[in-house]
């Protein structure tokens, strides 16, 4: 593939060992290019149309590795749903690190490649819904600014996977700032390897956090630094609605990327408890539960780190301690802050959190659509008619918004830039995703994702997925 313009330095593979397994692909019988994005791989420094779509297909299933590719499987753990399991990629693999024209280092995985010693029980590939899903949802996260992982093609396998029913199979290849996850300092911890933690604690900071680096508590501005991004995602999660619905440690990456595009979801109407996960029977991941969760998370790689934090075990927690207890209050202060940029209030003053607060409690129990709701109060047309209920908090949040020494048309345009206009609606994906499994007709998914590169912009193109479902068509959705 050395046409195309790969440009692979694994610095994973130069690991110790038993940080993974090498391990190709397992071939496909006959695959096929469904998707594939151009502008991601333009900004990768890749030239797609050097090659025909036959060789591109057979490189992207692994079927043929390109120059330079390393291929391996990746040894982690992780807690899923609160319980310590030994995972590693059952399905994937990294066939390197992409060196870009810019200089990023980028992951490049195959998900869905067969299997690997990690496995389990399970088949190592994956169905050709899910993967259109996460192309369609990972761009679209993209596209409104939140740190993901991205997509860079689909291609169907040509062959059969069974789930509950027979599905066609497909492979993704996913783009990375790296793999490495809270569940994979966990590997190391469970096997007591001391050595192992500051070897990846040292690759880690100084693959994602460079301008931490040189202090003397490395593992301390690993933490750090992580808490920070993490806690950062968390927040623009909640600001767009977005629900991961499997935030298990072995889910959320050292780089601070959303990763892991299974079971989640767009909130429709609001409602803090919003879940959709099928497998999500206490609710742990529901909407409003996430920043404990990611708070959690958090918790479990101080845990892991311990060791390196301090010689004296007492010492290390103090030290842990004192970073994690600091979650909560920085999160709220965080959260405040976008949800004031979200009313256009430029500063916060008192009585803005019952401002706030109001609005989510009307929007609550009134079943308000959340994007609709904050994107029309960013819209300059006056109280409109939906809000009739609304009116007395309108009338206090316009005479708020009087106060500001901004002018309302700055005050609109910036609310509109954190309010979007368009998210992938999960009527609109599931649609669009039928029309690809079933018809064979990409023509639903390629329009959704390129309306979702712009979601801020009230264009032609996102004019198609504003409208929100009707409440009988959302009222059992459920993800798998
Ligand atoms: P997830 O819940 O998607 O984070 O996956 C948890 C673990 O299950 C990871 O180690 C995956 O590699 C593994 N896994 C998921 N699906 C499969 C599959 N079809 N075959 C083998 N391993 C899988
Ligand atoms: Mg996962
Ligand atoms: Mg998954």
């Amino acid at each position: 593939m050395g046409e195309v313009g790969w440009c692979f330095d694994n610095s994973y593979g130069r690991l110790p060992a038993h940080f993974y397994a090498r391990l190709a692909p397992v071939p496909v019988a006959q695959p096929r290019l469904v998707l594939c994005n151009d502008a991601l791989a333009q900004q990768m420094g890749l030239d797609f149309s050097q090659v025909d779509a036959h060789t591109l297909a057979q490189q992207l299933s692994g079927n043929q590795l390109p120059t330079g590719a390393e291929p391996l499987a990746q040894a982690y753990a992780g807690h899923q749903f609160g319980h310590f399991t030994m995972l590693g990629d059952g399905r994937a693999i990294v066939l390197g690190e992409h060196l870009t024209p810019s200089g990023q280092r980028l992951d490049v995985q195959l998900k869905g490649s067969g299997r690997t010693p990690f496995s389990r029980n399970g088949d190592g590939r994956a169905a050709l819904g899910p993967m259109l899903r996460e192309y369609i949802i990972s761009e679209a996260m993209h596209g409104l600014g939140i740190a993901t992982t991205r997509s860079l093609a689909v291609v169907a396998t040509g062959e059969v996977v069974m789930r509950e029913e027979p599905l066609a199979g497909a492979i993704l290849t996913r783009v990375a700032a790296s793999h490495v996850r809270v569940g994979s300092f966990q590997y190391l911890a469970m096997r007591e390897d001391e050595a192992g933690l500051a070897q990846l604690a040292a690759y880690t900071l100084a693959r994602h956090y460079p301008e931490r680096q040189g202090g003397d508590n490395p593992a301390l501005e690993l933490l750090k630094g992580v808490l920070q991004r993490q806690l950062s995602l968390v927040v623009a999660w909640m600001r767009v609605g977005f629900i991961h619905g499997v935030m298990n440690t072995d889910n959320t990456t050292l780089s601070g990327e959303t990763i892991d595009y299974g079971p989640c979801a767009f909130m429709d109407h609001y409602h803090k408890d919003t879940v959709f996960s099928s497998i999500d029977h206490a609710g742990r991941y529901r909407y409003g539960n996430q920043p404990r969760m990611i708070r959690w998370n958090l918790a479990r790689l101080a845990e892991a780190l311990l060791p390196l934090l301090h010689p004296k075990p007492n010492k290390a927690i103090a030290l842990a301690e004192e970073v994690v207890f600091a979650f909560d209050d920085r999160y709220t202060a965080s959260w405040r802050e976008m949800m004031a940029h979200k009313l256009g209030l430029f500063e916060l003053q008192d009585g803005d959190d019952a401002l706030m607060e109001q609005l989510l409690t009307w929007m609550q129990q009134s079943q308000a659509d959340y994007t609709q709701t904050f994107r029309q109060l960013s819209t300059p047309a006056g109280s409109p008619p939906w809000l009739a209920s609304l009116e007395p908090w309108w009338q206090q949040w316009q005479a708020r918004l009087a106060r500001q020494a901004q002018p309302l048309e700055r005050v609109y345009a910036r609310m509109q830039q954190v309010n979007p206009a368009i998210i992938p609606r999960n009527h609109r994906v599931e649609a669009a995703l039928q029309a690809a499994t079933e018809a064979g007709d990409l023509a639903p998914v390629r329009q959704l994702v390129a309306a979702l590169q712009d979601p801020y912009h009230d264009g032609v193109a996102q004019q198609a997925y504003v409208t929100p479902p009707a409440p009988a068509q959302v009222a059992h959705y459920q993800t798998f």
